[in-house]
């Protein structure tokens, strides 16, 4: 194998505005808190800015719980985390799924040796909590698994009855939280949830790489009485605790750079203000579907379980979903994603995420669809999308 480096470019990305599952548009003091000096992780300074990114992770989950921080790895390797924690062979989990992310809950927990009891119903509803207490059925269960905000579907699960349920039989309550934190509210403590997990690469507008998660002292105290080890190493929070709690024990390295993102990220949020983000993701959302349906297209979730941050846009019929995107892709340098699992060629997934949730980004986006889809033998209403959008915002 020969190696020639005239064979190589420099690294130039192009420019594209990212309206897909995640990730989101980086906002410009996230790029460049990620290009700050590196220094060591043991570092006083960096030490105190873990402190710090701990100190706005709890207000963000809304939670007390002391063992809040962020694992190093994306959104599914926080999903692992909560879980190889707090489960052991033979014990008995009830999954809620009503998409892809919930089956992976699902998968993880099966992995662990676990009798795996799923709630499914078809992607793009929610899920029933009356139908969680019939899984759960008043056994002894370990741990009651559901996802916050669907990204597979754009559906937005209510979360309180679940964990009521869930607290009946003393069973631990998970909560992926990868798309709703910094989209839509996240209330852990009030809401009884003992373990959740988020990623930086969707609402909050970082580069995928974190995942910040908490655990409550009931989820501590079942952590504490395991009588097997946490099969994963490098997962394991008791040693993890050791590091982000007080005694700052090398456990593995940082990665530094990425935690100054999710810091400079945290302080976006709260400098806009929780309230304001929200109401911003609820007017871009309220725009597009104006936009959305003034064409003629429809969302695949009804209006009251929809997530503002994720829009699952019916293909209409005759339209080859790929060659839309790969069109929007390269002549408009827009991305969105596809469907998963089984809204695979059904839907498009229209993400107003963080940082990408502006009205430029809404209207480009429109004008772009638009034009694409004129060239289809979809039947549109041309030229009345962007009246509509701009009409919502008025
Ligand atoms: C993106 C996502 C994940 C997985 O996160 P990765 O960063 O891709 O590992 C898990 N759950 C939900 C709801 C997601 O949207």
């Amino acid at each position: 194998m020969s190696l020639d480096l005239r064979d190589f470019q420099p690294l130039d990305p192009p420019q594209r505005l990212l309206m897909g599952p995640g990730p989101s548009m980086v906002h410009p003091r996230v790029g460049a808190a990620l290009s700050a000096t590196t220094v060591g992780h043991l570092d006083p300074f960096f030490l105190a800015c873990m402190d710090e990114i701990q100190l706005l992770l709890r207000k963000a989950f809304g939670t007390n719980n002391a063992l809040t921080f962020p694992i190093s790895g994306t959104g599914s390797a926080g999903m692992e985390a909560c879980m190889v924690n707090v489960l052991q062979p033979g014990e008995r989990v009830v999954i809620a799924q009503n998409g892809v992310f919930g089956g992976r809950m699902a998968d993880i927990a099966a992995r662990q040796g676990c009798e795996v009891v799923k709630v499914e119903v078809p992607f793009g509803e929610t899920i029933d909590p009356q139908a969680v207490r019939r899984a759960i059925d008043g056994k002894a269960t370990r741990l009651v698994g559901v996802v916050h905000a669907e990204t597979s579907t754009g559906v937005r699960q209510s979360i309180p009855d679940i964990a009521a349920a869930a607290r009946e039989v003393d069973a631990l309550t998970l909560v992926d939280c990868v798309t709703s934190l910094g989209g839509i509210p996240v209330e852990l403590d009030a809401w009884g949830v003992d373990l959740a997990y988020a990623g930086t690469q969707k609402c909050l507008s970082c580069p995928p790489g974190l995942a910040p998660v908490s655990f409550s002292q009931r989820a501590v105290e079942v952590l504490k009485a395991r009588t097997q080890k946490v099969s994963s190493w490098y997962l394991d929070a008791t040693m993890l605790l050791n590091y982000w709690g007080g005694q700052r024990a090398y456990h593995h390295t940082a990665p530094i750079n990425m935690l100054y993102a999710l810091r400079e990220a945290l302080l976006l949020f709260f400098e806009e203000g929780p309230e304001d983000v929200f109401a911003r993701h609820q007017l871009h959302h309220g725009a597009l579907t104006a936009g959305l349906e003034a064409m003629g297209l429809s969302l695949h979730v009804a209006a009251d379980d929809r997530l503002p941050q994720l829009n699952a846009v019916r293909i209409p019929d005759g339209v080859d979903d790929a060659a839309v995107r790969r069109a929007l892709l390269l002549e408009h340098d827009i991305e969105i994603g596809g469907g998963l699992g089984a809204l695979a060629g059904m839907v498009w997934r229209v993400g107003l995420m963080g940082h990408t949730a502006r009205r430029r980004n809404v209207l480009t986006f429109l004008a772009a669809l638009e034009s694409t889809l004129s060239q289809t033998k979809a039947s549109i209403h041309a030229g009345a999308a962007l009246e509509a959008a701009t009409a919502a915002y008025d």
